[in-house]
C-alpha cells in the first residue's frame, strides 16, 4: 500500500497538470478542497442483541457542472481522507466523460464480510438514512462501488423513498432492472475501460496483435473485463484477489475460473492455474496490467518491477504520481482511471436519464452511447497529451480541470 495518502495524491495530480492550464490560482485553490464532507455514526444492531457504532462519510467536492456523483464504498480501511480523494477524483472523471455532474464519493468503515445479510440490510437503510438530508436526484447521486451491490442500492434507494414519502428512482443508480436500473450497466466499468483500451492500442499499432494481460483484483470491475477483452484479442493469464492470485501462460478460461470463485470466494486455489501473490501478478511478463481492486498498489516500492506496457487503471487511484513518473519514464502507458473506469459513471448517467423521463434503453443503444462518448474523450485527450507531449493523467485533468473551472468561471464566486 502507498505511504501517499489518497487526497495528498490528488492533489499532487492537480499540480502536475496546473502549468498547462491557463487559468487564475484561486480556481485550482478552489479546486484542491471538497465543498462539504458529512460524517454520520451509524448504530448498527447486530444479530446478538449488542449494538455495534459504525462510522460512514459522504464527501461533496465541487458541483460546478452539475449534482455531485459517485459510488459508496464498503471496506475495513475506509477512512475520510480516502473518500475525500474518491470524490475528488469523481468530479476529474464526470468531467472527462461529459456528463452533466461534479463529484461526490460515500464510505463506510466496516468488513462486509463479517456481517450477516439482516445486519448488512441495517446498516445499509443506517447510512441511507444518515446521507438523505445530503442528497436527492438533483443534489447527489451515489452508486456502486468496492463491495456495494444492485441489493444495496435497493435498500439505499427504499429507505430514501421512505423517509421522503415520494417515488424518486433517479436518486441512486446501480439498482436492479426490476426498480429502474439501466441494461448494461453490469459491465460499464470494464466495457468502458475496453473502448479506451481499443482506442489506445490502435494508435500505438498494437489493436488486433495478440496481447496478454493480468488483472489484480477479480471483482465487478476485475471480472468483466476478462469476460469482455477477449473481444479484442487480449488473453488474461492472471487475476488476483484479496486472498491470492492464479496464474497461467496460457490462458485462463473465464467461465471456469468465475464458477471457481463463486464456489470457494477466490480465484486463489484455481486448479487451471498456479497459485501467486498479488505481486506476482503485478509484475507478470504481460503486454496489459489492469489493476481493479483498491488504491496505491502500484508505487514507488515496485513499479519499476512493472513489465507491462499498458497500465489500465479500472480501479481509482491504483498508481502513485511517483510511479506514474517512473513507469513513463521506462516507456509504459498508463491510461488513468478517471479515463478508463469512467464507463461506470456514465451508463449511471444513462441510468438516471431512463429514470427521469421513464424511458428504459437497449443494451446496444447503451453500448453504443458509451462506446461514441469514451472514444470521442480518448481522442481528445491524446491530442492534448501529444500537444503538449505530457503523461495521458496530466492530459486528462487539463482537460477535465478546464472543463470544471470554465463552469466555475460562469458561475462566478458568491456570495
Ligand atoms: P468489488 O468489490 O466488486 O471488487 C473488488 C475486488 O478487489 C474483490 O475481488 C477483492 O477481493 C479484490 N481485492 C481487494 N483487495 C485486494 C488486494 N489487496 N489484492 C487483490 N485483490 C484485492 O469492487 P469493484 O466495484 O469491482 O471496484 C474495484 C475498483 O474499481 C475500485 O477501485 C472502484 O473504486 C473502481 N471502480 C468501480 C466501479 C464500478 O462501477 N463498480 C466504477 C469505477 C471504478
Amino acid at each position: 500500500m502507498s505511504k501517499m495518502n489518497p487526497y495528498e495524491m490528488f492533489l499532487k495530480q492537480v499540480d502536475e497538470a496546473a502549468p498547462f492550464l491557463n487559468v487564475e490560482q484561486e480556481f485550482i485553490d478552489i479546486l484542491k478542497e471538497p465543498k462539504e464532507v458529512l460524517e454520520i455514526s451509524i448504530p448498527l444492531r447486530l444479530d446478538d442483541g449488542s449494538v455495534k457504532v459504525v462510522k460512514g462519510w459522504r464527501s461533496h467536492h465541487n458541483n460546478a457542472l452539475g449534482p455531485y456523483k459517485g459510488g459508496v464504498r464498503y471496506h475495513a480501511n475506509v477512512c475520510k481522507e480516502e473518500v475525500m480523494a474518491l470524490s475528488a477524483w469523481m468530479s476529474i472523471k464526470c468531467a472527462t466523460a461529459m456528463l452533466p455532474y461534479g463529484g461526490g464519493k460515500g464510505g463506510i468503515r466496516i468488513a462486509p464480510r463479517e456481517l450477516s445479510t439482516g445486519e448488512l440490510e441495517r446498516m445499509s437503510r443506517g447510512f441511507a438514512l444518515g446521507i438523505s438530508r445530503f442528497m436527492g436526484t438533483d443534489i447527489d447521486i451515489p452508486a456502486p462501488d468496492v463491495y456495494t451491490t444492485p441489493q444495496v442500492m435497493s435498500w439505499f434507494l427504499d429507505t430514501y423513498e421512505k423517509v421522503k414519502g415520494w417515488s424518486e428512482p433517479s436518486c441512486y443508480t446501480g439498482k436492479p432492472l426490476e426498480i429502474g436500473g439501466s441494461l448494461g450497466r453490469g459491465d460499464a466499468t470494464a466495457r468502458g475501460g475496453m473502448y479506451v483500451l481499443r482506442e489506445a492500442l490502435k494508435d500505438m499499432g498494437l489493436f488486433g496483435k495478440p496481447l496478454k494481460a493480468t488483472i489484480q483484483g477479480y471483482g465487478n470491475a476485475g471480472s468483466f473485463a476478462h469476460a469482455l477483452y477477449e473481444e479484442i484479442g487480449v488473453t488474461v493469464v492472471g487475476a488476483s484477489d484479496s486472498k491470492g492470485g492464479t496464474y497461467n501462460p496460457k490462458g485462463l478460461n473465464y467461465a471456469d475460473l468465475m464458477k471457481h470463485k463463486k464456489t470457494s470466494g477466490t480465484v486463489a486455489d484455481y486448479p487451471g492455474g498456479d497459485k501467486v501473490t498479488t505481486d506476482e501478478i503485478l509484475q507478470a511478463p504481460v503486454d496489459i496490467l489492469i489493476p481493479a481492486a483498491l488504491e496505491g498498489v502500484v508505487n514507488e516500492g515496485n513499479a519499476a518491477k512493472v513489465k507491462a506496457k499498458i497500465v489500465l487503471e479500472l480501479a481509482n487511484g491504483p498508481t502513485t504520481p511517483e510511479a506514474d513518473a517512473i513507469l513513463h519514464e521506462m516507456g509504459a502507458l498508463v491510461i488513468p482511471d478517471v479515463l478508463a473506469n469512467s464507463g461506470g459513471v456514465t451508463v449511471s448517467c444513462f441510468e438516471w436519464i431512463q429514470g427521469r423521463t421513464g424511458d428504459f434503453w437497449s443494451e446496444k443503444t447503451v453500448h453504443e452511447k458509451l462506446d461514441e462518448r469514451l472514444t470521442q474523450a480518448f481522442t481528445e485527450i491524446w491530442k492534448i497529451k501529444k500537444e503538449h507531449n505530457i503523461r495521458m493523467r496530466q492530459a486528462t485533468y487539463v482537460r477535465a480541470m478546464g472543463r470544471i473551472i470554465s463552469a466555475m468561471r460562469f458561475r462566478g464566486i458568491w456570495p
